[in-house]
């Protein structure tokens, strides 16, 4: 296990919520930042705000080299080809919109995607096939929340011109096996997305050994703040697909009569892009590597093997996904609204989260309208899943 002490780094943690300690235990919808990175934006807004690119003098200078290294940092830490593949972002909605829109469909064709998918990994796709008279086709899961393989491969078909997956599900922490279904995918000549929103917290991201076209996460799930993310694409690909936004740093040149655009990345960067959180982006990611990826997730896989084992042992609880989840563990305590539960707990201090979690398919594919769902980051500890299973024990005395 890390040390306990790993979270005097978080500031926001030593507080107290309804006159108990913190605990913290929203991960997958936005995890905290450690004063390394808030030092890195505050310096930055401290000594180098300026715009980038395209100024000459020393603030405009610096903030540019700030933010090209923080993308250089960025891209060794998912092993980029090279820096050029990596595009800040707004998000990782964001960028997985940006990929909907720059390719081109044909009536007929269809975008596979699946079930575990959050709304983010469904709709760019919907509207891309409303566009175009292209098809959406969804790999179904079991009972335990985990993709049918045999279904996956035969949905794959020379129709499927886009696979667009989660590498691990928001919802039920289910992890797919991403390698092997990019590596079929890319067999049939299909395009490929990894949705790693949930992925590149917990797991070292290498995109040579996934071997998918794109990829696309959030800052501000991954220890750095909102407003920030990545998408990352083979080269070859940016390279030949058209621009999506237009405007400033997206061009070569312009002229009234029209317009020829940069090269990648910043083809796809028109505007000012979020310069303190690239920075940001790339010092979390600094802090991660320091205490070590594989260290981060042996100490959360003994986190969720005891909140499961803890959480599992309530009379009538149900917990979704397989026990080999990572990150994310959804619950439901029969005849009790997830809602109830969950605002219960927080009252406890205990702050988890309720509702659909952007998944609405996944939970009409279970009948429910939601689970509570208690996500785990590398700060938290053993006490922290104590109170969680306290909290839910508890609760199911006052509301049953
Ligand atoms: N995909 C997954 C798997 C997610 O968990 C989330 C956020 N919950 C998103 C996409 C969207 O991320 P954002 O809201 O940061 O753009």
């Amino acid at each position: 296990m890390l040390p306990v002490s790993l979270k005097l780094d978080f500031p926001i943690l030593g507080q107290s919520v309804n006159g108990k300690p913190l605990v913290y235990l929203d991960n997958a919808a936005t995890s905290q930042n450690p004063s390394a990175v808030i030092e890195a934006s505050r310096r930055y807004y401290e000594e180098i705000n300026s715009n980038i690119h395209r100024g000459t003098h020393y603030l405009a200078r610096a903030a540019t080299e700030a933010h090209e290294n923080a993308r250089n940092t960025i891209a060794a830490h998912i092993g980029a080809a090279t820096p050029n593949e990596v595009i800040f972002t707004s998000g990782c909605t964001d960028a997985i919109n940006l990929v909907a829109n720059i390719i081109s469909l044909n009536p007929g064709d269809e975008i596979l995607i699946s079930t575990l998918e959050h709304h983010s990994n469904i709709v760019p796709w919907q509207m891309l096939a409303e566009r175009t008279g292209a098809k959406i086709t969804v790999i179904p899961c079991d009972e335990d929340g985990v993709l049918d393989q045999a279904a996956f491969k035969s949905l794959l078909t020379e129709k499927t011109k886009i696979l667009a997956v989660t590498w691990v599900s928001n919802a039920f922490g289910t992890v797919n096996p991403v390698r092997e279904m990019v590596a079929a995918a890319k067999a049939n000549g299909t395009i490929t997305l990894v949705d790693a929103a949930q992925a590149v917290p917990h797991l070292a991201i290498d995109v040579q050994a996934l071997g998918a076209d794109f990829l696309a996460f959030s800052g501000h799930k991954t220890y750095a703040p909102t407003g920030i993310g990545i998408l990352w694409g083979r080269l070859e690909l940016l390279e030949q697909l058209p621009p999506w936004r237009g405007g400033g740093e997206m061009i070569k040149e312009v002229t009234f009569e029209g317009t020829t655009y940069n090269a990648p990345p910043f083809k796809y960067e028109a505007g000012t892009p979020n310069i303190e959180g690239g920075i940001a982006l790339a010092a979390a990611f600094d802090y991660m590597n320091a205490i070590g990826i594989s260290k981060i997730h042996d100490h959360e896989e003994a986190l969720m093997r005891a909140a499961a084992e803890s959480l599992g042992e309530i009379p009538g609880i149900r917990l979704y996904g397989p026990v080999d989840r990572i990150g994310a563990l959804s619950f439901a305590l029969e005849g009790v609204h997830h809602y109830d539960l969950g605002t219960l707990i927080d009252q406890m201090g205990v702050a988890v989260r309720t509702g659909h979690h952007c998944c609405q398919p996944l939970m009409a594919r279970f009948g429910i309208t939601g689970t509570t769902r208690a996500s785990f980051a590398f700060y938290n500890t053993l006490e922290d899943i104590d109170s969680l299973t306290t909290a839910v024990k508890k609760a199911a005395t006052m509301l049953l």
